[in-house]
């Protein structure tokens, strides 16, 4: 039995050497008895249908597959059009974004923000799809205010979300926090930490600089100072990451989602170092 229930998040890949990569990784992970795993969207169309794609392959494994999908840029009845062939496919399981506009797109669509979308699902398809939303425990970066997020965040949860993954933090307080202070407003849906595994700096500092996330000092200057020692990057990762969810779990989070990148090694170290998958 695994300690709480996990899952992982996948991106559709792009190349036939990403599928095989992508199915061996999911190879791996599946050995973890995850309850679901997650495909990201593309907004303005680049991996659209690499998410159905994906999704359907999941699915026919027994695998519980939830596609993302995002409004921006799209009308209601290109949304009504991607859900209908979900939903003719048995899927069940959305996570309703707003996304973000492609460099060069202009056009930000019929639904401005997550809460319209998670709406418009309910009210065009009622409790077909269990909806997962997106939360912000350091904020989201275009909010106006710490206080406009969190209210943002409990308005997408009213209009009928189901339970909410978070973005990547290294600070648990952040997520403890927002926890807190969403609970006061009434959100009582389950919200489970998004946990990203440490395995390459550079990267690790663009995607924190583009998504808001901070990676605290002392983790960026160890970082650093390893230089291209990958291992070391990798042995101090796997450390840093277990503790948090250690943490986590011991607060009693719902579960743990795992950014993957499409990459089994860093987020089965962890899970197994938790404990799951041990007697499997
Ligand atoms: P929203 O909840 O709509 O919020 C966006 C901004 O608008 C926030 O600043 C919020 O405070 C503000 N806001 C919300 N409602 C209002 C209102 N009524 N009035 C004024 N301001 C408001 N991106 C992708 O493109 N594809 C993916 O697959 C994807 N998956 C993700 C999965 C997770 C778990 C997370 C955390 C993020 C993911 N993202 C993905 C990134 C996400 O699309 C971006 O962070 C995007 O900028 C915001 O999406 P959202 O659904 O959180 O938006």
């Amino acid at each position: 039995m695994n300690p709480i229930e996990i899952s992982f998040e996948f991106f559709p890949p792009k190349t036939p050497e990403g599928v095989e990569k992508l199915r061996a990784a999911r190879t791996q992970l599946t050995r973890l008895k995850p309850k679901f795993v997650s495909v990201t969207f593309g907004a303005g169309g680049s991996t659209q249908e690499g998410t159905l794609d994906t999704v359907l392959e999941i699915a026919k494994d027994g695998l519980e597959a939830a596609p993302h999908l995002s409004c921006v840029g799209s009308s209601r009845d290109a949304l009504r059009a991607i859900l209908d062939r979900y939903r003719a496919n048995g899927i069940r399981h959305i996570v309703a974004l707003r996304g973000d506009l492609p460099s060069g797109m202009v056009e930000m669509g019929e639904l401005r923000y997550a809460s319209e979308l998670v709406a418009f699902i309910r009210a065009e398809y009622g409790d077909w799809f269990w909806i997962e939303v997106a939360g912000y425990p350091e904020y989201h970066p275009q909010s106006r205010s710490p206080r406009q997020d969190l209210e943002n965040f409990a308005r997408k949860v009213k209009a009928g979300a189901n339970s909410a993954i978070t973005q990547y933090f290294y600070n648990g307080d952040a997520y403890l926090r927002f926890v807190d202070e969403v609970r006061k407003l009434g959100v009582d849906v389950p919200i489970v930490p998004g946990i990203m595994p440490i395995t390459n700096y550079a990267q690790l500092m663009r995607f924190s600089e583009m998504c808001g996330a901070e990676v605290p000092r002392w983790i960026a200057r160890q970082l650093e100072s390893f230089g291209d020692d990958r291992e070391a990057i990798r042995a101090f990762g796997l450390d840093i990451v277990t503790q948090l969810c250690e943490r986590l779990v011991k607060e009693g989070v719902p579960g743990l989602h795992f950014y993957t990148l499409n990459a089994a090694t860093a987020s089965k170290a962890i899970c197994e170092r938790l404990g799951y998958g041990i007697d499997q």
